[in-house]
């Protein structure tokens, strides 16, 4: 019987010496086998080292006014989860416009901001008003909703398709989940949750994200960091910057994304429905 090579080349040696040549060619194979729990040809664009998306809930005027204005300064493009709703929204059409101009996504976020009041776990959420209480909505009556945001976006920048963003994180109207009705309304949906520690765990209708708000500039480039420890992707929610609720200070968000812009390398900063997309198209 002929021996490939390799085995050929060791006639010379001790059978023990044989072992631990033979080992030491295979461990480095199933190490690779080991680590690898999801497939490691998948690399983040530019072999970046961690995805991050920058998105802001709610439709604010301090999006349009000092959000907005800071990420054009660094180039990034970021997503606006918009409450169709919303004052800044409904009155400021021509800057959300100018916005979508600028490469930035106009994401789905509902007309009325529909949460859960009472939720196990949670303090009673005082400010949802009795009509937009999503324990006493149906599927049906939100995916409406959902839809005429829809609508209402592509009059503001011509595009079909949406992500979305659960309002308060909920994911249920009138009891039931509504998770697997949202394929027909978006792309990919915005939950919360911790950074991943691995792609393998992610589902795009129910991706995590982490709560900006009363973050310093050091807190908010830590998570970062974990992200890129991990590989992984983080998407920050972002209310306020620098205003309106729930705020982050315009110099916590400017130096944000100041270490991103100088870590380029590391980060891949795109939008939400591109790098659910990339995700997608790797076949997240
Ligand atoms: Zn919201």
């Amino acid at each position: 019987m002929e021996y490939p090579k390799y085995f050929r080349l060791l006639n010379g040696y001790s059978v023990l010496k044989k072992r631990a040549l033979i080992i030491s060619f295979f461990f480095p194979v199933l190490l690779i086998l080991a680590v690898c729990d999801r497939p490691c040809s998948f690399k983040w664009p530019g072999q970046t080292k961690a995805a991050v998306c920058l998105s802001y809930d709610d439709a604010l005027i301090s999006h349009l006014e000092i959000a907005a204005p800071h990420l054009d300064q660094y180039g990034f493009k970021g997503t606006f989860f918009c409450t169709a709703n919303s004052e800044a929204f409904t009155g400021r059409s021509e800057d959300w416009i100018t916005l979508a101009e600028r490469g930035h996504e106009l994401a789905n976020h509902t007309i009325f901001h529909p949460c859960r009041k009472i939720k196990a776990g949670r303090d009673t959420l005082d400010w949802i008003l009795p009509e937009y209480d999503l324990n006493y909505y149906t599927v049906s009556q939100l995916m409406k909703e959902l839809r005429n945001t829809n609508e209402l976006l592509q009059r503001l920048d011509g595009k079909k398709r949406r992500t979305f963003a659960y309002p308060c994180s909920d994911h249920q109207a009138g009891g039931q989940s509504y998770i697997d009705s949202l394929a027909s309304i978006c792309s990919a949906a915005r939950a919360e949750g911790p950074i991943p520690q691995d792609l393998s765990e992610l589902n795009l209708f129910l991706m995590p994200a982490i709560d900006a708000s009363g973050k310093s500039g050091a807190e908010l480039i830590q998570l970062a960091e974990q992200a890129k420890k991990h590989g992984t992707i983080l998407t920050y929610i972002f209310h306020g910057v620098g205003g309106d609720y729930l705020e982050v200070s315009d110099t916590a968000h400017l130096e944000l994304l100041d270490y991103l812009a100088h870590h380029p390398k590391d980060f891949w900063v795109g939008t939400f429905m591109e790098i659910t997309d990339y995700l997608r198209d790797h076949g997240k």
